[in-house]
């Protein structure tokens, strides 16, 4: 065990809302806490941006589950630059919510990398369109980078889900035609997790949008794919 948390790591951890990125980061971040040889070298950093939670230097998952802030703060910071600057006097560095931060994240974890840190990544790999966001899919292709995919449940007919789909006050889908930003900070009133099918199914605009990137498809060749939902 302990040779095995000697090697260098770039992971990276991704899914969608609710699927459970930060309890995976927790449980690897209390790995090395209790190891005397790093509890001083761990850093857990968290874009400003993501302003949802009220104490933003409490290190908490969508479950409620905590790291004391006696032994584990977040580090907030603004932008990969900044990360970098920090994650220097540090051995273990976990990124959560890196969807946030702009795509030179990838050149900085690359940096860290080839610097002998050990690497943890985690954040939504896709936005509420089903898009990929571009900070995670640069990261992702990184030499050498373990990738996790984790699911939670869909929120219609428990399935794994891959998706998040945004909600408006009224808790109704937004439809992807509407051109809202595609980064909507928001937690459980804003998102609820779905699988592609039911995703697809319920949120307006997904069969235009289909459309317009395969010209040819036709209204039946829907019906042929999307069978009925088994109840
Ligand atoms: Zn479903």
């Amino acid at each position: 065990m302990a040779a095995e948390i000697e090697k260098p790591e770039l992971v990276m951890i991704v899914g969608g809302m609710f699927s459970g990125k930060t309890d995976w980061l927790q449980h690897r971040a209390n790995e090395y806490l209790i190891d005397p040889r790093y509890r001083k070298l761990v850093v857990w950093f968290r874009p400003q941006r993501d302003s949802r939670q009220a104490d933003r230097e409490q290190i908490k998952s969508h479950r409620g589950v905590k790291i004391s802030k006696k032994v584990l703060k977040a580090t907030i910071i603004k932008n990969p630059q900044e990360l970098y600057r920090k994650a220097l006097d540090f051995q273990v560095i976990i990124i959560d919510e890196a969807q946030f931060l702009d795509p030179s994240l990838a050149g900085v974890v690359f940096l860290l990398h080839l610097a002998g840190k050990k690497l943890f990544v985690a954040g939504l790999d896709l936005d509420w369109c089903s898009d990929p966001f571009p900070t995670m899919q640069a990261v992702m292709f990184l030499p050498g980078v373990k990738v996790f995919h984790v699911k939670g449940l869909c929120r219609i007919c428990g399935k794994k889900a891959t998706m998040s789909q945004l909600l408006d006050k009224n808790g109704n889908p937004v439809s992807i035609e509407d051109g809202k930003p595609r980064i909507i900070v928001g937690g459980k009133e804003k998102y609820r997790p779905l699988c592609a099918h039911c995703w697809f199914e319920t949120t307006p605009g997904t069969r235009i949008a289909m459309r317009q990137k395969l010209s040819w498809l036709k209204p039946d060749d829907f019906a042929r794919i999307l069978v009925p939902k088994m109840v």
